[in-house]
């Protein structure tokens, strides 16, 4: 498929509607309405690649464990006010049955345009779940990059052309970047297709300086927030300047604020996020075909359907006006 100038796609999630409840990775025919609506939905928004919406998802770690037949414990608190029930790793990962492949072969079926695997990296994996089997960091981070890897190779037999990774947990453990990047090549290498790193939150600073090494096609990262403090305050803006990342990797930059009780964007707003982005990542015409545009992370933390729609649609816009020009 041929993309235009400043491509655009989502993350992964949109906040489900009231009658898709107790999601555990499982596709119901609830998840399958909402997959069917969200998927017609960003087709009438003209996005370039899509994502599923990710309805059948319980957690994107739990799911795993949960997949594999693996114990999940009670609710536990992982920060602020936030509770999961988290896998446990008592035993060798083995994978007996695809984990989310029925999932993307049901989305792809409903559309011409790409759909985006996506999966839960292996660092994000070990770090959302407890370990009693494993002795070391690396034995377990490299089990489930394994597990990753095949579902992947699934993934791409069944016609996937883009296969995200996501490892929001890097920047929660910035120092331990090689574990992770050795995580991430081993479900990556010679896959054939075009791969991409979501990373979210977290000290981005101390991570940047290895993201030019991480071994995918594309980096997603979340960037509303240092757009709008502008490259003369955010540190992580002037690296970006020094050392653009498009001289490495196509770059997939966040522009749309996904967090709770965060109204909608004007197209202005959007407009000058993007402008920034480009001068700051961009410094040719060249590096700017590298440049794709998304919100900062899935919708889901939005919580709300329509303010997610409204997001969408300004970020559409947004972009229409900036290529026309
Ligand atoms: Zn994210």
């Amino acid at each position: 498929m041929k993309l235009p100038f400043l491509p655009t796609t989502g993350v992964g999630s949109f906040p489900k509607p009231d009658y898709v409840t107790g999601a555990k990775g499982d596709l119901d025919e609830n998840s399958r309405e909402a997959t069917r609506e969200f998927i017609k939905r960003q087709e009438d928004l003209g996005i370039d690649v899509l994502v599923d919406g990710e309805f059948y998802r319980g957690d994107m770690a739990t799911d795993y464990y949960r997949a594999l037949g693996l114990p999940i414990a009670d609710w536990t608190r992982s920060y602020d006010n936030r509770f999961w029930k988290k896998g446990i790793v008592d035993r060798p990962l083995r994978r007996t049955a695809p984990i989310q492949l029925y999932q993307f072969e049901f989305a792809q079926g409903l559309t011409e345009r790409p759909v985006k695997a996506i999966l839960t990296g292996p660092t994000t994996l070990a770090n959302w779940g407890f370990n009693s089997h494993y002795e070391s960091r690396e034995d377990l981070v490299f089990s489930w990059a394994e597990i990753v890897r095949e579902e992947a190779m699934d993934l791409v037999k069944a016609g996937a052309k883009y296969v995200q990774v996501d490892e929001p947990a890097v920047a929660e453990r910035y120092w331990e970047t090689d574990l992770f990047r050795e995580g991430l090549r081993r479900v990556t290498e010679r896959l054939g297709v075009y791969t991409i790193t979501h990373v979210c939150y977290g000290e981005f600073p101390l991570v940047y300086p290895n993201m030019p090494k991480l071994p995918v096609d594309q980096i997603d990262i979340e960037l509303a927030s240092e757009l709008d403090l502008g490259s003369e305050r955010s540190t992580l803006l002037q690296m970006m300047k020094k050392d653009p990342l498009t001289k490495y990797k196509d770059v997939a930059v966040g522009v749309i604020d996904v967090r709770p009780g965060v109204g909608v964007e004007d197209i202005g707003t959007v407009k000058k996020r993007i402008e920034t982005a480009l001068e700051v990542l961009a410094p040719t015409d060249e590096a700017s075909k590298r440049i794709w545009i998304d919100p900062d992370c899935g919708f889901r933390t939005t919580k709300n359907r329509e303010i997610s729609y409204r997001k969408m649609e300004v970020m559409m816009e947004a972009v229409r006006q900036i290529r026309s020009r």
